[in-house]
């Protein structure tokens, strides 16, 4: 990651993100992951399914999953062709298929059958990038954890706290922005705001709460 964040961080640029934080976190009480799931592992492999597809989509498809493969050894030995049918309609599913076996056969012969709670570890593993480990830190383990989904890129940009297209680098500049306590609770308000309200093609930024501590607004006059 970058040395230096993209954007000059001031007192200002800090009381701003607070307030902004204290404001989503209002409108939405209920911001948080909207997978399904018991443990880690059903969570991991939730996240995995969900790259290009809706969580509505994927929580449709996990309850049945979930009944049947309970361990990571469970999944590493499901056949590529039997997991490609069940997974199907979640899109990507040769490669998702592909990743998960080969994520649970991992987990089972390394970490017994454990998902690991540290970054440095989690990106490491077959499928996981930044954005799923940090959500598995943030949601999974109750960690501090950005998670730079394309509705956080959007929202965090629109907002003036970013000006990287890159998402390690948007990561990074907002761990240094954002308390560190703050991390899960800043990328959840991120998504649940950018599903709701700050749209990719037509923010409502009539309704928005933040309207008037943001750059980006077009509901001026
Ligand atoms: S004012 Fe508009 S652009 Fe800014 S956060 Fe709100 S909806 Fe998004």
């Amino acid at each position: 990651m970058g040395s230096s964040p993209s954007i000059r961080i001031t007192k200002q640029l800090r009381q701003r993100q607070s307030r902004i934080l204290e404001l989503l976190s209002a409108e939405y009480p209920d911001a948080g992951c909207e997978l399904d799931f018991t443990t880690v592992l059903e969570l991991t492999v939730a996240t995995i399914l969900s790259a290009q597809c809706t969580d509505k989509r994927v929580n449709m498809v996990t309850p049945s999953l979930f009944r049947k493969y309970r361990s990571a050894s469970d999944w590493a030995v499901v056949p590529q062709d039997v997991l490609e049918k069940e997974i199907r309609s979640t899109g990507f599913f040769r490669n998702k298929a592909r990743n998960i076996r080969a994520l649970a056969a991992r987990l089972d012969k390394d970490f017994g059958g454990q998902v690991p709670d540290d970054l440095d570890t989690l990106v490491k593993l077959p499928g996981i990038g930044r954005k799923t480990a940090n959500l598995i830190l943030a949601v999974g383990y109750g960690r501090p954890g950005i998670v730079v989904d394309t509705h956080f890129k959007r929202v965090s940009t629109r907002l003036g706290f970013t000006n990287h297209s890159n998402p390690d680098r948007i990561e990074f500049d907002l761990k240094t922005l954002v308390p560190e306590e703050e991390w899960s609770q800043w990328s959840h308000c991120m998504v649940f705001h950018g599903r709701r309200c700050c749209s990719a093609r037509k923010p409502d930024c009539g309704r928005c709460p933040v309207a008037t501590l943001c750059p980006s607004c077009v509901a001026k006059s």
